[in-house]
């Protein structure tokens, strides 16, 4: 178990925060606050026990001056002051005299927002290197380490591995709960079904191969299917489909018959983007010139039943491009199944996440994993570098 921030004496502490303030910002208008809101528990906890909160962030990438004036950080440190109802200080640099004095003079129960990590990436990329003598400056700068960006913490930085090495440290209250909620995933209440959906074959091996030993079912959806049905002889017409893991996939399927859980029917659409004219085909019937885009009903009908008394689901990736009303139907239809389950259900990584918040799903689970590769690369890997360098309780 890593130390977690209530493990830590905060008090009277200069409390060095990584935190996942990479929000939109549309003319100047946060557009979304969901990362900052979500930041405020762990904020607010630090204040409450005196510390003297020093606050890091990336927002968006910087590799030219250009980039340096869209992405300050400072309008994210005012719009923060509003939502704790208190002054938020603000380094407008990311080292030097002006941020030294403003850690120096600040007094507890006080919030000092660093400008945007990545400044130091415009010369040989510093921060996302994890420069050494850069993380060793910033973690001069404190007394204590808490890191609560789940996003980045698949990335060695200078602002999470860098600070961590040199301080004690711990996670905050969100990190904590996706460590909680996914580490579950590793003793799962049976019986375990994954939903694995999405666009792409390729990027979800590590998790097929690492969770395909553990799981009682496998169910299969979104564009990967193609790459299946091809394999099999299939026609896909135009479907997405891989070439390259023709064998790949063909092998899995011959070893894991008993897991695997492929559709039956499909929705197509004749042309890929042009007038959706819908419809429903059997896997063994699509023609040429059709494009395979959601799960068809028969498919829904075999996944309620396969998802019927599971205990725990992870699902990753949509079962259809369910950024067009017209096939969004799978994704909808079997989020509304797993959100009506008595079992663990974790929504973890990516697009299955903004399908969730999109149908009004986000409550109905028992956890979205909000992380996206840092999702994937935790559940593949079962560690993540921006965690490993923090201490064990
Ligand atoms: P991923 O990032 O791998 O989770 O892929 C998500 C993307 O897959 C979404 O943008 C979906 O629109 C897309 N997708 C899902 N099913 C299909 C499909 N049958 N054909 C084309 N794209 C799909």
């Amino acid at each position: 178990m890593k130390k977690s921030i209530r493990d830590l004496d905060l008090h009277n502490k200069k409390v060095l925060m990584r935190l996942d303030f990479n929000v939109p910002i549309v003319d100047n208008e946060i557009t979304d606050d969901t990362r900052i809101v979500a930041s405020l528990p762990t904020i607010n906890y630090a204040l409450e026990q005196g510390a003297k909160v020093i606050i890091f962030s990336h927002l968006g990438r910087v590799k030219t001056e250009e980039d340096k004036i869209k992405n300050n950080l400072e309008i994210v440190a005012n719009y923060l002051g509003k939502a704790i109802k208190n002054k938020v200080i603000f380094s407008s640099v990311t080292r030097g005299e002006e941020l030294e004095l403003k850690v120096n003079k600040l007094k507890k129960g006080q919030v000092l927002v660093v400008q945007n990590t990545r400044y130091e990436d415009l010369e040989d990329k510093k921060e996302s290197s994890n420069d050494p003598e850069l993380g060793k400056y910033w973690a001069s700068l404190g007394d204590i380490f808490v890191n609560d960006a789940f996003g980045t913490a698949h990335r060695a930085h200078a602002s999470n591995v860098g600070i961590a090495s040199h301080l004690e440290s711990g996670v905050g209250f969100l990190i904590d709960k996706e460590l909680t909620e996914l580490n579950k995933l590793n003793e799962p209440r049976r019986p375990f079904v994954v939903i694995l959906g999405g666009a792409k074959v390729s990027s979800k091996i590590g998790l097929i191969e690492r969770l395909l030993p553990k799981v009682d079912k496998l169910i299969i959806g979104g564009a990967m299917t193609y790459t299946f049905l091809k394999s099999f002889g299939y026609n896909v017409g135009n479907s997405l489909v891989e070439d390259e893991y023709l064998d790949y996939v063909k092998k899995l399927y011959e070893e894991n018959k008993e897991k695997i859980v492929l559709g039956e029917d499909v929705n197509v659409s004749a042309e890929f983007s042009g007038m959706k004219l819908n419809r429903i085909r059997l896997i063994d019937e699509i023609e040429d010139g059709e494009a395979g885009l959601d799960i068809g009903p028969k498919t829904i009908k075999k996944f309620t039943e396969e998802l019927k008394g599971a205990k725990t689901v992870l699902w990753n990736g949509p079962l259809g491009m369910f950024e067009e009303m017209e096939y969004a139907n799978g994704t909808k239809k079997i989020l509304t199944v797993v959100g009506s389950l008595d079992a663990t259900t974790i929504l973890g990584g990516g697009d299955i996440v903004a399908a969730a918040n999109q149908f009004g799903f986000k409550d109905k689970v028992s956890h979205v994993s909000t992380g996206g590769g840092a999702t994937l690369e935790y559940l593949e890997k079962g560690s993540l570098p921006g965690i490993d360098a923090i201490g064990d309780k």
